[in-house]
């Protein structure tokens, strides 16, 4: 493309994300379609030809827009929320544009040690202690794999990285712990890590969703008694169903004693440590063997970029190093290979996107749009709590909400549950809005997440209205 032809598509691709961004609440937030309904507008053979970037675009629009779930959309109160801000969208752009791959430091100096450098800002801002190293992945399901994957490299009498694990009778059953609650990335892990599903063991949990101690305890005693070794706890800041924030401290406190690697996933809750007086989420982390964040969630940081802080950067370079002789390089012992401390060798530039942002907004702007989420979120959690037809399902540690309608003579469980289902559907078949639901105990629960850069509370004020309309409209007129 010659460069007069880029710098014209270059401006005027620039313009359709400001006017993208800028008008974004007058999108349906979730598309109208049916699954297939893309793909038949989509030829089925290759492009034989070149064509013109004109046409491109213009299916873009025609195709791909009106098949788009709208993440950037201020009523996205869906999952986890990934919000893109505008300083990340152009970090992204350069480094699309410099397309360096970060393998070893000779092979992009800058992405090395600016990875460096904002990882520890990073590190400052969430108040860990200076002993964490860190460094970027793309999700936190990969953090985790490699986070699972140090606490079986530091089981050093297995000597698993040289003889695996098949095949050995001298191998007792491994086991990790995790709450009833955790991320399924963590079953993930186990299974291609090659403990089996039967290598991991959920936990129950307390009446405020979090990892019970005593359960914790009499499960590792157990397993002992049956010659089978734990080897690792994750705990979780923030679960993916309702934000609970496992006990850390006191699971710290049994990790010490048991000798068992603890792993903390706090993907989307450990971003409220930005906020000085939320710091508390993150209170025992300081002695966790490692801990993922994804500045992909509630940072603004447009995916994919996830963190895994480690205080033991020599067991993860031992678990992955393994350089063939064409990348050796004349740096190798003054310079850091990032290639040596995880599974891809290839990787992006992601660090510039999370330099931008984090320079753009400042700590003091992150932490103030985080604890303006909490503000509103606990605003309307008494909304919920005042409202006759609705109940509250869990507490509010961070800025999710988790809810349902429980109207007036309506007890039986299994009633609830569909009623609350077909609310659900309702509500964002509206496209105003787009939540998610969960099931917590046996209850179906909707998830309201208020953690995207564009949220105010007036998005927030027109939710709750199209969720009592929409509770109205299933009701019998009779009530
Ligand atoms: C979102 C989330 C994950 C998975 O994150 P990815 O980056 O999508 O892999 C894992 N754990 C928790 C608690 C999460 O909220």
């Amino acid at each position: 493309m010659p460069a007069e032809e880029f710098r014209q598509y270059g401006h005027q691709m620039i313009d359709w994300v400001a006017d993208y961004l800028r008008d974004i609440d007058q999108y349906r937030v979730l598309p109208n379609v049916q699954p297939g309904d893309i793909r038949r507008m989509l030829p089925q053979k290759p492009p034989q030809t070149a064509e013109p970037m004109n046409a491109i675009l213009s299916d873009f629009d025609r195709i791909v827009l009106p098949g788009t779930t709208h993440w950037n959309h201020p009523r996205f109160l869906a999952y986890f929320n990934s919000s893109s801000s505008a300083p990340g969208i152009l970090g992204e752009l350069l480094s699309a544009a410099l397309n360096a791959n970060g393998m070893v430091w000779e092979s992009c100096p800058s992405a090395t040690e600016l990875e460096e450098v904002t990882v520890d800002w990073l590190r400052q801002m969430l108040g860990l202690p200076s002993g964490f190293w860190g460094i970027i992945y793309d999700t936190a399901s990969t953090s985790t794999l490699h986070g699972i994957t140090m606490a079986r490299e530091a089981l050093a009498d297995l000597h698993i990285r040289e003889r695996g694990m098949a095949g050995r009778v001298d191998l007792p059953r491994l086991r990790v712990y995790q709450s009833e609650l955790a991320h399924s990335s963590v079953d993930k892990a186990v299974i291609a890590l090659g403990f089996g599903m039967e290598g991991i063991r959920k936990i129950p949990v307390d009446d405020a969703f979090r990892m019970r101690l005593d359960a914790l305890d009499e499960a590792i005693k157990e397993d002992r008694k049956l010659g089978i070794r734990p080897f690792c706890v994750v705990a979780t800041v923030g679960t993916t169903s309702c934000t609970s924030i496992d006990p850390v401290p006191a699971i710290v406190d049994i990790c010490e004693r048991e000798k068992l690697w603890l792993h903390v996933d706090a993907a989307h809750g450990g971003a409220a440590a930005l906020v000085p007086e939320m710091q508390h989420v993150l209170a025992g982390c300081d002695r966790a063997d490692s801990i993922v964040i994804n500045p992909h969630k509630w940072m603004f940081v447009p995916v994919d970029l996830s963190v895994l802080y480690t205080r033991k950067p020599k067991i993860l370079r031992q678990a992955f190093s393994y350089v063939p002789e064409y990348l050796r390089t004349g740096y190798d012992e003054k310079a850091i290979n990032f290639m040596d401390y995880g599974i891809p060798l290839g990787r992006r530039f992601r660090a510039l996107k999370l330099w931008f942002v984090l320079r753009y907004f400042g700590w003091e702007g992150m932490a103030a749009r985080i604890r303006e989420h909490i503000s509103i979120a606990n605003t309307f959690a008494r909304w919920v709590d005042d409202h006759r037809d609705f109940e509250r399902l869990a507490p509010v540690p961070l800025s999710t909400v988790c809810l349902r309608a429980r109207p007036a003579g309506m007890d039986r469980e299994s009633d609830l549950n569909q009623l609350n289902e077909k609310l659900f559907h309702a509500v964002n078949r509206t496209g105003e809005a787009f939540v998610s639901h969960t099931k917590l105990g046996d209850r179906y629960t909707i998830r309201v997440v208020v953690s995207h850069l564009r949220t105010q509370e007036v998005h927030i004020r027109r939710f709750w209205e199209l969720l009592q309309q929409q509770l109205l409209m299933l009701l019998p007129k009779s009530r």
